[in-house]
Formats: structure tokens, sequence, C-alpha cells
């Protein structure tokens, strides 16, 4: 019933651009950041409603990936521009977490928020396959081709510690803005995958106090600025999704590309 919709015809309007061109494989998370290895898809409507014990997955067997943009959004705006800062940054915290030593509560990496921001819009935009003009993808597509274009003052794209090695996308979703208080909702896309778990937001300035990478939206496109990342604050792997008693979520038609994707167990060998 949940099936995973994650490719479209082989020719067809990109996600990016909407250019009608053939249509090539994104990596979400993008190739260079992680290892690619088999992986078992899970849609996250199914993971949430499964009876237990209940499985349904999709083995890909070379990371989590969508055909959904052209070739030149997918080497030009992401490959060439973007995906290198989204790596170095990954990779850098990566290595911090798997470090033995004994890490501060904060530390500080120097890193490109405004690219960062720009190429982590782009890889969410890649990652849904009905292609419509919601109006995060429209703000989402100006920013990701053009360099120059202002990042806007109502989005906000925060970010914390992710260490697990479960990948999770989930698009277009509303939820409250306040765990716990179900008088207002907000409008969120969710990207997660080892060591930092990307939230994006429109409108709403703050959420459960995570730290913002939008505060640095007037940065340049190359300019190198210390961010915080706080090693004190780990939220569960299903966190801020998770349906509980301080949460709801209301989902469309995107939600078949919504995916949880775990490492594939390597099987036995005589
Ligand atoms: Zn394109």
């Amino acid at each position: 019933m949940y099936y995973i919709k994650h490719k479209r015809e082989r020719v067809g309007p990109c996600n990016i651009c909407k250019q009608h061109a053939e249509l090539t494989w994104d990596h979400v998370p993008p190739k260079g950041g992680i290892e690619l290895t088999a992986m078992e898809i899970e849609n996250i409507l199914h993971l949430f409603t499964k009876k237990p014990g209940e499985r349904k997955t999709t083995v890909f067997q070379n990371g989590v990936k969508f055909r959904t943009i052209c070739a030149k959004c997918n080497n030009e705006f992401l490959g060439r521009k973007y995906d290198p800062v989204i790596n170095e940054f990954a990779i850098s915290v990566g290595k911090y977490l798997k470090s033995l030593l004994t890490l501060p509560n904060v530390l500080y990496h120097k890193t490109k928020p405004n690219a960062l921001i720009r190429g982590i819009l782009g890889h969410i935009l890649a990652a849904k396959v009905p292609i419509y003009d919601s109006t995060f993808d429209v703000m989402a597509r100006e920013i990701v081709l053009d360099e120059t274009k202002k990042i806007p003052d109502n989005l906000h794209v925060f970010y914390w510690i992710y260490p697990y090695t479960q990948i999770s996308i989930l698009r277009d979703f509303a939820m409250p803005a306040k765990r716990g208080n179900f008088s207002k909702p907000g409008f969120f896309q969710v990207l997660k995958y080892f060591p930092i778990a990307y939230l994006v937001t429109e409108d709403l300035p703050e959420y459960e106090g995570l730290d913002e990478l939008t505060r640095f939206r007037n940065t340049s496109i190359d300019e190198e600025v210390e961010i915080p990342i706080r090693l004190d604050r780990i939220e569960h792997q299903q966190w801020p999704e998770i349906v509980d008693r301080g949460n709801f979520l209301f989902v469309g038609e995107s939600v078949q590309s919504s995916i949880v994707a775990t490492p594939r167990k390597p099987t036995r060998k005589e």
C-alpha cells in the first residue's frame, strides 16, 4: 500500500529548474559525504502505521537516490558548487563524533553557511516525485539556481547532531510550531543523516531551541564562519516528526517519496 516513489519518467521536468530534460539520479544525502551501501528503504507513513514486526522494505544497492533532476542542476549547481561544502561539513563533524577524545559540549566548525543552506535546499527539492509549485518549492528553486539571490528572511534552516545511521527524508508536513501546543502549526521539511540533521521551515524563527544555519543568511556564498555544533544535545532518531503526546503530523501527497533508510546488514558468508 505504501510503495516508495523515487523516480519519474526518464524525461520530464526537472525538480529544480523545471526544464524538460533527461532526468538524472540525485543521491540524498550527496555522494562523497557518506559511504554508499545497500540501504533498506521504508515509506515513512508505513513506519508510523505498521503492526509490530511487520516489514515492508525495498533495497537500494547504492545509497538513497531520486531520479528527479536534470544533469545541469545535478552536476553544476549541486555537484560542483554546493556538495563539496555539505560533504566537508558532514565528514568533519563525523570525525569529531567518532574521535575518542573528550569533546567539549559545544564545538565550533568553520564552514560556508550560505552555500550549505543552498545545497541542502537543492537535495530536499530533489527528494520528491510529485512536482508542483508549493511556496516552499518555488522559493527553494530560486535560491538554488541563483547564488546571488538573497536567502529570504522568513526561511529558517535549523540543525542538530544526529548520531544515527538511519537516513530520513520527510517532505511537506505540518506539525505544531511548539511541541505540546496544538494551537499553531508550522510547515516543515526534514533531512537527517549522520552526523547532522536539518529541519527547514517558513515563518518560524525558532524551533525547540535548535541552532539556526540561516542566522548566517547574509554572509556571502564563499564566506567562512565558525558555527556552533552542540554535542550535548542528542535527540531521538525519529525526533522531531515522531508522533507522541506533544506532537501530531499532517502529510500530503509527497509523503510517497518520504522515506527512512537503514544500512542493510551484511549477509553472513560461510
Ligand atoms: Zn534542472
